[in-house]
């Protein structure tokens, strides 16, 4: 990445966004506007349509048209899949741009953003391009005067509803699997960061995606969200963001037409060292990163960190070494590795969290507070806490900040009882060099996902879903695909 690039693309002026509704740009049904704040300065970059219950409807509709007359899933699955392909083209050879596009109003440092965004976003709609003409039906071992066909037709209308923190990987995620088994998606992004998905959308239809098969309507999730959650015409409801407004689409689920609702949520995962790991300096550092990139901003953020007690000081002092070495700061700057807080009421919450620690007992070894704030943006400290017990607030609400509580064990069943401890079930680690030990503990510690000697960065070819209070239904991988399709029957006689 080449940082005077970068410089170029940060100073361009952003037109006002409007929403993308069955391919044109469209204002609010009542033309009300929000701001577009950076946290990179807190400045506002731009405004975007404020949508309206009506615009959300009038996209759901469109995308139902798209759908029932079959532009898209009429279309040969090898047309499709060429253009899927063409889009993840574009999303490549538009990286830097959408990557830099993304920052300014998400404010990830741009060194993450750049991999995991438009990065992980091409890959994933090649992904599903390349799988959507491998998916087949089923013939049924029925009696022989009976064929039992079972084919995988699209589901219809996809409602989309998509989080700040990575918002094209995230959004990917859901388009690539949706839009490759033939439905329409109605998109909704983040209030604080919709850039990057609508000049990611955009570049579906140069690609050649028919209009009205992919929208995008931006605005409040109280408002255009939970719109698209009462709809009558969405079948499936698909999310990644917080537990309460996942309660939430489950309650405009059951009031309206009982759409299937899939959420990715919170957690709160525990990162296990043994004394007996292989290299705990490179743990420290790999566990440091695993809660401190992106500003801790991760669902799968190792923030409760569990710790063999005869190591837990050298292994915090590693830890906090290293995160005393990452660099807080410009998310536009290539060497920065700790970007923005996403915004001011995030950063507040975090502050806030780190107060309740101290109250409970906790310590803060390093961190702990607001920096930089002399540029107007949004920016913490990476913090560790140490003496946070299993049941202080810190080891038992998501922070979704730069924030690790560090907990000391003294035995493997003690490990496993924290691990297990929270509401929340969606990644974890183990560092251990015993075998036997790291599958007893991805066996038993109840997770979506468990890293052994690692921490995060599984790619696109296993799932990614939560148990417990971290959802259902998985991302990624083929078997995001059954989200996507419904199972119809045909019993013949013959
Ligand atoms: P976070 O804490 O990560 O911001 P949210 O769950 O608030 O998590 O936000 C994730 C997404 O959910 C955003 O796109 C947001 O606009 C949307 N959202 C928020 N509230 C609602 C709601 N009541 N109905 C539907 N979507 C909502």
């Amino acid at each position: 990445m080449d940082q005077a690039q970068i410089d170029a693309l940060r100073a361009r002026p952003i037109a006002p966004q409007k929403h993308l509704i069955g391919g044109d740009w469209v204002d609010a049904s009542d033309g009300a506007t929000m701001d577009i704040t950076s946290p990179i300065d807190g400045r506002v970059l731009t405004t975007m349509a404020r949508g309206t219950a009506a615009d959300m409807d009038a996209a759901i509709s469109t995308a139902r048209t798209a759908f029932e007359d079959r532009r898209w899933s009429g279309q040969a699955p090898s047309a499709r899949k060429k253009i899927l392909h063409k889009w993840a083209d574009l999303i490549e050879a538009n990286a830097l741009d959408l990557a830099v596009q993304g920052v300014r109003d998400n404010g990830t440092e741009i060194g993450m953003a750049f991999k995991a965004e438009p990065g992980s976003a091409a890959a994933t709609i090649r992904y599903y391009a390349e799988a959507l003409d491998k998916v087949y039906g089923e013939i049924a071992p029925t009696q022989s005067d009976i064929l039992g066909l079972i084919h995988k037709e699209p589901v219809g209308v996809v409602g989309a509803i998509i989080p700040w923190n990575f918002p094209m990987m995230i959004g990917a995620w859901k388009l690539g699997p949706a839009l490759a088994m033939g439905n329409s998606v109605v998109l909704k992004p983040a209030e604080t960061a919709s850039l990057s998905l609508l000049r990611m959308a955009e570049l579906a239809f140069e690609a050649g995606l028919p209009p009205g098969v992919l929208n995008v309507v931006t605005g409040e999730g109280a408002v255009v969200g939970e719109a698209m959650g009462l709809s009558m015409d969405v079948d499936v409801l698909v999310f990644t963001g917080s537990g309460a407004t996942g309660r939430r689409l489950l309650e405009y689920a059951a009031r309206s037409n009982l759409k299937r609702v899939y959420l990715e949520l919170g957690g709160k995962s525990p990162n296990v060292v043994f004394a007996d790991a292989p290299d705990l300096d490179e743990a420290a550092k790999v566990a440091a990163a695993g809660i401190f990139r992106n500003a801790g901003q991760v669902c799968v953020a190792g923030s409760r960190l569990l710790v063999e007690e005869e190591i837990h000081d050298d292994f915090v002092a590693a830890i906090v070494r290293a995160a005393q070495a990452m660099r807080v700061g410009d998310p536009l700057l290539t060497d920065t590795h700790i970007g923005a807080v996403n915004s001011e009421a995030q950063l507040s919450q975090n502050l806030q969290f780190v107060k309740t620690a101290k109250a409970e007992g906790g310590e803060i070894v390093t961190g702990g507070n607001r920096v930089l704030a002399e540029t107007g943006g949004t920016y913490m400290a990476p913090t560790v806490i140490t003496g946070v017990t299993a049941d202080a607030t810190l080891s038992q609400k998501e922070v979704f900040g730069p924030i690790l509580g560090v907990t000391p064990f003294t035995d493997e069943a003690e490990a496993t009882r924290l691990a297990n401890g929270t509401v929340y079930g969606l990644a974890g680690a183990v560092w251990t060099g015993s075998l036997s030990r790291a599958h007893r503990m991805v066996q038993e510690v109840r997770t979506g996902v468990m890293h052994v000697n690692t921490y995060g960065g599984a790619d696109g070819t296993v799932p990614l879903g939560g148990v417990g209070q971290s959802g259902n239904g998985s991302d990624k991988s083929l078997h995001a695909i059954e989200k996507y399709i419904n199972l119809k029957t045909a019993w013949i006689k013959l």
